[in-house]
Parts: structure tokens; sequence; C-alpha cells
């Protein structure tokens, strides 16, 4: 009789790790996105250079890897658990943006900051220039569902083939390359958005921050909208908002173009409207005009791109007079603060609301 209840015992101890051992698979594998949705989707990889037209729509053979799953584990499905997840987190990492000093001290400031987008190889060189000159104000923005794509179809679509768009690996990533930099959200695999499902939204939003976590040890709280300005809408903000820490979206449209002043600063966190792209042919003279005004009341010069337009328009010089301006002004001038996107918003936040009420 003993020997059947073993028999017996053993037979549900064996069922039960089946049916747990598969239910737990389908978790790990449910939402995962392999993007190819997004392989249609426009990027703002070409950049709205002088004229912001949308970006013509390439045949990219993007995801190689399935990525996310080697890092991330939960799916974010039910709301409560990830909610309890995510309290965890702040406990545990610090948010991005926090371990500058910077305090405001109630004067005018004249802030500076850079952003470059999509992780790719090219970043290390920029990265080498900024070093040099002392300048670290700069954000990354990465997909981490894209771990060393090669988009080599960015490079050709301006007839320059030689031009690499090669996403940095995991491994990479993880060997400290990023170190004295702040590395923000670019969703998972750069959809976009705007044809995305609530559900796809978050996936790609929230696994990007975690993945970025995992890898940096700090919190998210920034994303660049993949693909400028055409690919998201406000129902994007709202569902980012209510499901993910993310709290500032950078946008690729110079704040002139809607209506703000080209030195001011964010009206809403979630449509951060930049002062201009670093290959617009005035990048140079606005950051010179900047430098020269009076400051009177607190300022932003924001400028963003990515490395491969250097090599595309061989501006490295350019970058390189650039940054060397920004270290010699902020040396000479007290009023003038090098902050990193996350490093703005954790001084700002309480002041410049997400979004709208
Ligand atoms: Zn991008």
């Amino acid at each position: 009789m003993k020997k059947y209840l073993l028999i017996a015992a053993a037979l549900l101890l064996l069922f039960t790790l089946t049916v747990c051992g598969l239910t737990a698979c389908d978790n790990t594998s449910a939402p995962v996105d392999t993007g190819s949705d997004a392989t249609a989707a426009p990027t703002e990889a070409p950049t709205e250079l002088p004229t912001e037209e949308e970006p013509t729509v390439f045949e990219t053979d993007l995801v190689t890897e399935a990525p996310t799953e080697e890092i991330t584990t939960e799916a974010p499905t039910e709301e409560a658990t990830t909610e309890e997840i995510t309290t965890e987190a702040v406990t545990e990492t610090p948010e991005a943006g926090m371990d500058h000093g910077i305090v405001r001290d109630g004067t005018p400031k004249k802030y500076i900051t850079i952003r470059m987008d999509d992780g790719i190889t090219q970043d290390a060189r920029m990265m080498e220039i900024m070093k040099k000159y002392g300048v670290d104000c700069c954000t990354f923005y990465i997909n981490t569902g894209l771990f060393g794509a090669n988009w080599a179809w960015v490079g050709q679509s301006f007839n320059r083939p030689d031009v690499t768009h090669i996403r940095y690996t995991r491994k990479e990533l993880a060997s400290g390359i990023y170190n004295g930099f702040d590395v923000e959200c670019h969703t998972l695999t750069h959809p976009s958005l705007k044809n995305y499902t609530e559900k796809q939204v978050t996936n790609e939003v929230k696994r990007d921050a975690q993945n970025i976590e995992k890898i940096f040890g700090y919190e998210p709280i920034g994303l660049a909208w993949p693909g400028g300005d055409t690919e998201w809408n406000e129902q994007n903000i709202k569902t980012i908002l209510e499901t993910t820490n993310i709290r500032y979206g950078s946008c690729t449209t110079r704040n002139t173009a809607k209506g703000l002043g080209k030195f001011s600063l964010p009206q809403y966190f979630m449509t951060w409207y930049p002062t201009c792209s670093f290959s617009d042919a005035d990048s140079l003279t606005l950051l010179n005009e900047f430098i020269a005004a009076d400051c009177t009341e607190d300022m932003l010069f924001y400028v963003w791109g990515h490395g491969y337009e250097l090599d595309i328009f061989n501006t490295w010089e350019k970058f390189d007079t650039m940054i060397k301006t920004i270290a010699e002004a902020a040396a000479a001038d007290d009023s003038i603060v090098l902050v990193t996107n996350a490093e703005f918003y954790q001084l700002f936040k309480d002041e410049i609301p997400a979004w709208k009420e």
C-alpha cells in the first residue's frame, strides 16, 4: 500500500512540475514583440535635417536575436504585479540623473544638454571627444531589443554604404562603455508607437526600461520617441504615464517650430522639444548665440542627433568644435550649467508638468 502511495505522490509531483514549468515558460515568452510590425515603420534615423520631412520608409532587416528574454523575465501583464515590482525597484536602484550633485540656487542659469539616439558604435568616438574636453552632459537613448542590429540601410539611404549603423551588443553595453554618461529608453525595437496597441506600447517602453536598469543599475526616467515626432500620439503619452515610470519624452521638432522660444524650457516634459539638431546648418551659431545671451531667466540649449550623422556629413570636426565651445563657455561662465537630459529633468520635475492635466 505504501508503495502505491509513493508512486501516486511521485506522479502528482511530476504533474505539478510539468504544469508549473509550462506556465512559467509561457509567461516569459508571452508578449515579446519581435518587432515584425516595426520593420515597415519609419525611424527617425535619417534625422529631420533642415527640412523636417518624414524620413523615407526603408526596408529593414531588423532584429536578429530575440533579445529581451535574455534579461527580462517578468512579463509586463498584470498591473498589480508590476506595481509591486516597480515599488521595489525604486527603493533598490536610484533614478537616473540623481547623482550629479547639481542644485538650483535660485539664480537663473543657462543649461546645456546633449542627446544622441540609437546606441550605435559611433557613440564611442563621440564620448572620446567629450571626455577630452571634460564634457559629460550627454544622454544616449538605446533600444535593448535590437542588440547588435546592423541597419545598413541607413547609410545606403544617403548613398553612403560605407557608413555603418550598428547597435552595441548587450555585452558591449555591460562593459562600461557609457560610463560617465546617461543612458535612457528609446523603446525595445524602435517601432512607430502610434500604430501600436496600448499593451504593445507598454511592453516596448517598460521592457526597455527594465533592461536598462538591469544593465546600468539605475532606473531610466525618460525616453526619446522612436522615429521622430510623426510616429507618436497623445494616447501613447497617456499610456506611458499610466503604465511605466517614464516621465519625459524627447522630441525631434525644433521648439521654435512649436511656437516656443529657441532657448525655452520644455512646456511639458512628455513633449520636450529641442533647440536644434546637431546636423542643422545653424547649430553652432545657435550655441554661440546662447552662450552670449544675457541670463535673466532659466534657459536651455538642447541639441540632439545620431553618431552616424557625423560620418555621413563629415562633421566630426564640427562636433569637436561644439564640445570645445561648450567646455570653454562652462569654464568661463558660472551661469552655464552642463546637464544630461535626466539631470535636467530631476532639477525641474517639480515645476514642469509631465503632461497636461
Ligand atoms: Zn532612433
